[in-house]
């Protein structure tokens, strides 16, 4: 079998170009979707991920602005920053880049933002909301999981998924997210006895473990649905995945590559978030002007 390969880079092209034309509703009625991004320190990998959002929010009619700060900057004079970004119309989604400088909190910081406009979804008022299964806005590598997962008709009510990681950012969002669709869960980590074992058993496998080709085609049931999120680079200069591609694909029945899976889905999901959350504004705007003039 050669699976069906999942291809993020096709959906997120399909998804900008709807959420463009929702961009472009919102300018028409003067509320331009805005974002801004906290960055602290000069790791030069943040500043290119800053970059390529600042790119993309351009491309889609987002405005943006990057406000950043050196690494000796005090953690409340960023949150003050965030504080005049909590109050500012024109910014309708915050992002803090991580990680933070060692020396900041990072939950605090994340806490600072207003919920509404929290689009990665850190706060833990939106990871509680997530929890609980109400309305919120999603963490965007997840999210954008899951939007795959739909566009390909995989079914998840009733299957076995197996998460493999526990991170904040990833492993447990997603976990959540495919408890939620009625999916029995597992999650893996490093602790895990076995691993494999585990794996063979799931109708759904997605791997966030940052480990190169830590997933081999022996730990794979056929058909399954393989998800990649590991970005790895090799001694090469080569960028894998978690998943060894080539050997898994020959056993999968659907599977995403790297690069050009999970990771175009990922700022997809923060522009589809920051317009969702000016829609919201929007709304909320329109319905305290309404009660007003009642
Ligand atoms: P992370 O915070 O380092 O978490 C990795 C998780 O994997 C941990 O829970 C760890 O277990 C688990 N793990 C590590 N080795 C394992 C093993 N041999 N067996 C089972 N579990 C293992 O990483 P992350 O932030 O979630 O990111 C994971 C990967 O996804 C990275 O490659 C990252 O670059 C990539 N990523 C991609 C995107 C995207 O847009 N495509 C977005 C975010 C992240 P313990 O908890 O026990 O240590």
């Amino acid at each position: 079998m050669n699976a069906r390969i999942m291809d993020g880079s096709a959906l997120a092209r399909e998804m900008r170009t709807e959420w463009r034309l929702r961009a472009e509703r919102l300018s028409r009625i003067g509320m331009r979707p805005g974002l801004a991004v906290v960055i602290v320190g000069e790791n030069p990998a943040s500043a290119i991920y800053v970059r390529n959002k600042a790119r993309a929010c351009d491309e889609i009619g987002i405005h943006s602005e990057i406000h950043a700060f050196p690494e000796r900057a005090g953690q409340d004079e960023v949150v003050r920053r965030i504080d005049e970004l909590n109050r500012n119309p024109a910014i309708h989604g915050i992002l803090v880049q991580l990680p933070l400088p060692r020396h900041y909190a990072s939950d605090a910081i994340l806490a600072a933002i207003a919920m509404e406009k929290d689009v990665d979804g850190f706060h833990p008022c939106n990871v509680g909301a997530l929890v609980l299964g109400s309305a919120a806005l999603w963490p965007c590598t997840p999210h954008g999981v899951m939007r795959m997962l739909e566009k390909y008709g995989i079914p998840i009510e009733g299957r076995h998924a197996v998460v493999v990681g526990r991170s904040n950012i990833v492993g447990k969002p997603v976990a959540l997210m495919l408890l939620q669709r009625g999916a029995t869960v597992t999650i893996c980590t490093s602790k895990t006895p076995d691993l494999a074992g585990h794996a063979q058993r799931a109708d759904i496998l997605v791997v966030a473990a940052g480990r190169a080709r830590l997933i081999t085609a022996d730990m794979v049931k056929a058909g399954a649905t393989v998800v990649d999120v590991g970005i790895n680079r090799l001694p090469d200069g080569r960028l894998v995945g978690d998943v060894d591609f080539e050997e898994v694909r020959e056993k999968a029945g659907h599977i995403t590559p790297v690069p050009g899976g999970v990771g175009p889905m990922t700022i997809t999901m923060l522009l589809c978030n920051t317009i969702e959350a000016a829609e919201r504004a929007h709304a909320a705007r329109t319905a305290s002007v309404q009660r007003s003039s009642c």
